[in-house]
């Protein structure tokens, strides 16, 4: 049975989507079957997985609109071994024509169950807001992956991400737990990096994930050629880092 887990921060452009793919990659290089599950209307995650999003029939607009299966929209990232559940702009509409389904925000887990014997990790890369697709996310989920830039405001913003996934634990997903948190773009040399990274420790204790992911250029470069940074340049600090995480997240896995 897969294990599934949701990429989240409602903050913008701190590293989830660079996460979500690049974990993908990092299990898929540990022999694990994984499915990306792409639930921002972005599309990055599916452009960064090497899937041309514009023109898709199939995605996952579909899926949680019920006209189509996760089989049946599924596609291989060709580079490193796993699937992808892709979006495009289509998905922005889906917010709007839920309203009226029942259980709008079970779409996600509803679909999902048919398709969690065919892998060990599904991994929902989600929007930058706390909106019914990241709703949707964190229905589905076992747990939530956090990605943060050690930043100043960094701990503040992390507050109504985490009481969100406390009133969903208590109403809609009795499973779903932080699992970790994940520091990205991190650059040694900057002090207030280090403080708040010593903060995090401090308020979070091992919920704060050993791997570290570095700032480098090599995994921000790797989209534009639609390949994960781990398939793109396997040697750079960010890919040994993804491959890292990926160790550290089965290792958790066999202690959930
Ligand atoms: P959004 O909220 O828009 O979905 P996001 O949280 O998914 O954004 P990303 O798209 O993963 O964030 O990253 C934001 C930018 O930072 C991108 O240009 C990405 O290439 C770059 N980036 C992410 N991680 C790293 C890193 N470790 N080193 C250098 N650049 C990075
Ligand atoms: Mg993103």
């Amino acid at each position: 049975m897969a294990k599934i887990f949701c990429i989240a921060n409602q903050k913008g452009g701190v590293g989830k989507t660079t996460t979500a793919v690049n974990l993908a990659a990092g299990l898929a290089g540990h022999h694990q079957r994984v499915l990306l599950v792409d639930l921002d209307p972005q599309g990055n995650a599916t452009m960064g997985s090497g899937i041309e999003k514009a023109g898709l029939e199939n995605t996952v607009y579909q899926v949680l609109i019920g006209l189509a299966s996760v089989k049946e929209c599924a596609l291989p990232c060709e580079s490193s071994g796993f699937d992808v559940l892709p979006a495009n702009r289509d998905l922005a509409g889906a917010e709007i024509e839920l309203v009226d389904f029942d259980s709008r925000e079970q779409r996600l887990r509803d679909a999902l169950s048919s398709v969690a014997q065919d892998y060990d990790f599904i991994l929902i890369d989600c929007p930058p807001a706390l909106s019914l697709l990241t709703l949707n996310g964190l229905c589905a989920a076992n747990g939530v992956i956090v990605p943060m830039q050690c930043e100043y405001f960094a701990l503040e913003g992390l507050s109504d991400l985490v009481n969100t996934i406390k009133q969903v634990h208590a109403n809609l997903n009795p499973e779903l737990v932080i699992i970790g948190l994940l520091r990205v773009m991190f650059d040694a040399r900057m002090t207030l990096q280090q403080q708040v990274s010593d903060q995090l420790i401090e308020h979070f204790g091992d919920k704060v994930f050993k791997t570290i992911v570095p700032r480098n250029v090599r995994l921000a470069e790797a989209p534009s050629y639609g390949l994960p940074g781990v398939a793109f340049d396997r040697s750079s600090r960010g890919a040994k880092a993804y491959l890292d995480f990926g160790a550290e997240m089965i290792e958790r896995i066999e202690q959930m």
